[in-house]
């Protein structure tokens, strides 16, 4: 006989055995819970506390290709609550090369169902939202209304000053980067806060005239420039909602993976700047019905 087999069990009943809970902060953990998360309730800086925030958090991932994979799969992985992600593309066989979180067997079908396989797999307590949608000037607001923090990880110049806007006019967080051929860029924008603090409009005023800047099919991406600039969005992200280190909101990070080399650039909110300064034009997102 084995002593350590129940009764119930041998007799074919379900024993039901409450999930073991532990109050870390003010938020109760199940045992799962702290052994999946162990390795961030050790660091002082995040602790039950930190993890709590994270659980609680709801960030906005801004489309599910190269920088929207890692952001996605770290995000994922490092327990925020809920999750969503906008994107209207299908997997396509050239994307595999840098968007890690889809596979091969994925391809033809949208990103964001793709997407909420793979997170399934990672973290089955991440509540994700896909918006199998285009992001426009009619369901932004909408949109971004229930999340937090904006992650940016968009492909165009039109949704990244969409996004801008939109996140300035509804005081909503915006971490954004960008990846083209060897070099990447990651800033944080909370203009909406004042205090100085700039926006994507103060670094670049519009958007550049259509073919002037390439874009990654056109000029080409090195596929793992995806996951460093990815990774570091989503760090800035976790830092953001726990509110640990100092905020890249005053600066611009600079990527040159060739060079392996990492330039931080203090960046100013610009007085003139027609979103966020003395005396800004932009109000609303009609400036984006005609594009
Ligand atoms: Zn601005």
């Amino acid at each position: 006989m084995n002593c350590l087999k129940p009764p119930a069990a041998k007799a074919g009943l379900v024993l039901r055995v409450p999930r073991a809970r532990r109050l870390l902060g003010s938020m109760e953990f199940t045992d799962d819970q702290l052994h999946r998360y162990a390795r961030h309730i050790v660091l002082p800086e995040v602790g039950g506390i930190g993890q709590e925030k994270l659980l609680k958090a709801r960030v906005l991932v801004i489309g599910a290709g190269g920088l929207g994979a890692p952001l996605l799969l770290y995000l994922a992985a490092a327990g925020v609550g809920t999750l969503g992600v906008v994107d209207d593309d299908v997997v396509d066989i050239s994307n595999l090369q840098r968007q890690v979180i889809h596979a091969t067997g994925n391809v033809g079908t949208p990103k964001v169902e793709s997407a909420a396989s793979a997170i399934s797999d990672v973290n089955p307590d991440v509540n994700f939202r896909p918006h199998h949608t285009r992001l426009t000037e009619k369901n932004v607001f909408e949109l971004i209304a229930d999340y937090d923090v904006v992650a940016d990880g968009s492909d165009n110049f039109e949704t990244r000053f969409l996004v801008n806007d939109a996140c300035h006019l509804a005081g909503k967080t915006l971490v954004s980067g960008a990846i083209l051929r060897f070099e990447g860029q990651i800033a944080t924008f909370k203009s909406y806060k004042g205090d100085n603090f700039p926006c994507y409009r103060c670094l670049y005023r519009e958007p550049p005239p259509p073919g002037m800047v390439p874009s990654c099919s056109e000029g080409g991406v090195l596929g793992a420039l995806a996951g460093t600039v990815g990774s570091i969005q989503a760090t800035e992200v976790l830092k953001e909602i726990m509110g640990i280190g100092s905020t890249l909101a005053t600066g611009l990070i600079l990527y040159d993976a060739l060079e392996t080399e990492f330039r931080r650039i203090t960046l100013k909110r610009d007085e003139t700047c027609p979103l966020c300064g003395d005396q800004p034009t932009i109000s609303d997102l009609s400036i984006h019905a005609a594009a």
